[in-house]
């Protein structure tokens, strides 16, 4: 029996419809916090287990008859950590064999600009690899996704205004990523394996502008201001400062080039080419 957690989320709902393509219904779980949240998945034949990261009895409960786990990083940065360690804990307590982990892969990971990120996931690999437990990560690079987060979506009037420097991501899109974890939970061999998870090409914001020009028949420019221009600019248009510190914490990651690396089993894990940044953006941008 296969589990997947945050299965009310983006990337473990599309692992969960890619797994339904390999592996029976019946042989599939998820965690979720709100059963309203996962009815859709429910309704598919899927076995909906509740549970939270903070709460060690509901995962214990959760886990039991698990064989494999996909513990799929939490999205509350700040109190992830004990929370993924519990998770940890409880598989092992509940009999888990095998853990799966959406790590992180960057190429800074101590001192990392984005510290309040990487730690947790640092921490959370070093307690698998302790745990006794088979293990294998999955060192997701940044999604294509996050670059309409980050740039926004007035790009095409206003160009790209963002701190991001000359630095370059691999970015792959979230489905893919999503794919390649159906497959590693559907066949066998991927133990004590950390993969590398990343598009095929490094992209920077001069060339998502360059992809955007090309796609819309605009000139949209890339601008990269220095962080503190960025934030003022922003907040005297109304974004929250919360807001800004994330997205500008990680433009300064990228400008550092803690993405930039050239490792990639993404093909190898589909079995065919990662999605292009350029085909992301002209969905996401409505430019067909
Ligand atoms: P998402 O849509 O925000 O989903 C996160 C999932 O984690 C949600 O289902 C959420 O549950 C679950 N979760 C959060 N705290 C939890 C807790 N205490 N107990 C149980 N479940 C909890 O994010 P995503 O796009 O699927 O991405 C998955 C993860 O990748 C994120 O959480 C984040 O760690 C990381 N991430 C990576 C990138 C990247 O570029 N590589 C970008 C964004 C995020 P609910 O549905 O109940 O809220």
């Amino acid at each position: 029996m296969i589990l997947v957690t945050g299965a009310a989320g983006q990337l473990g709902r599309a692992t969960v419809e890619f797994l339904l393509n390999k592996v029976p219904a019946a042989e599939i779980a998820v965690l979720a916090r709100d059963a309203e949240k996962a009815a859709g998945l429910k309704a598919l034949g899927v076995d909906v287990r509740i549970g939270d990261y903070s709460d060690y009895g509901s995962l214990t409960k959760a886990f039991s008859g698990i064989d494999k786990l996909l513990l799929i990083s939490g999205n509350d940065v700040a109190n992830r950590g004990p929370q993924q360690l519990n998770a940890v804990r409880a598989a092992k307590e509940s009999g888990v064999k095998h853990i799966i982990y959406t790590s992180v892969d960057n190429t800074k990971p101590a001192g990392s600009v984005i510290a309040f990120v990487e730690d947790s996931h640092l921490e959370t690999v070093k307690a698998i690899k302790e745990s006794g437990l088979r293990w294998t990560m999955l060192n997701n690079n940044l999604y294509a996704d996050v670059i309409p987060v980050f740039i926004g979506d007035k790009v095409l009037e206003q160009g790209i205004f963002f701190p991001a420097g000359t630095g370059r991501v691999p970015f792959a899109t979230r489905r893919d990523m999503a794919e390649a974890a159906a497959n590693v939970l559907s066949s066998e061999g991927h133990e004590g394996k950390e993969y590398a998870i990343a598009g095929d090409a490094q992209v920077g914001f001069a060339d998502v502008a360059a992809s955007l020009s090309k796609l819309s028949g605009k000139d949209i420019r890339y601008h990269a201001p220095d962080a503190k221009t960025y934030a003022e600019t922003l907040a005297a248009a109304g974004v929250p400062p919360e807001f800004t510190g994330f997205t500008s914490a990680f433009a300064g990651a990228i400008a550092a080039g803690e993405f930039e690396t050239t490792k990639n089993d993404l093909p190898q894990l589909l079995g065919r080419k990662p999605e292009s940044v350029e085909n992301f953006l002209k969905a996401a941008y409505g430019l067909n």
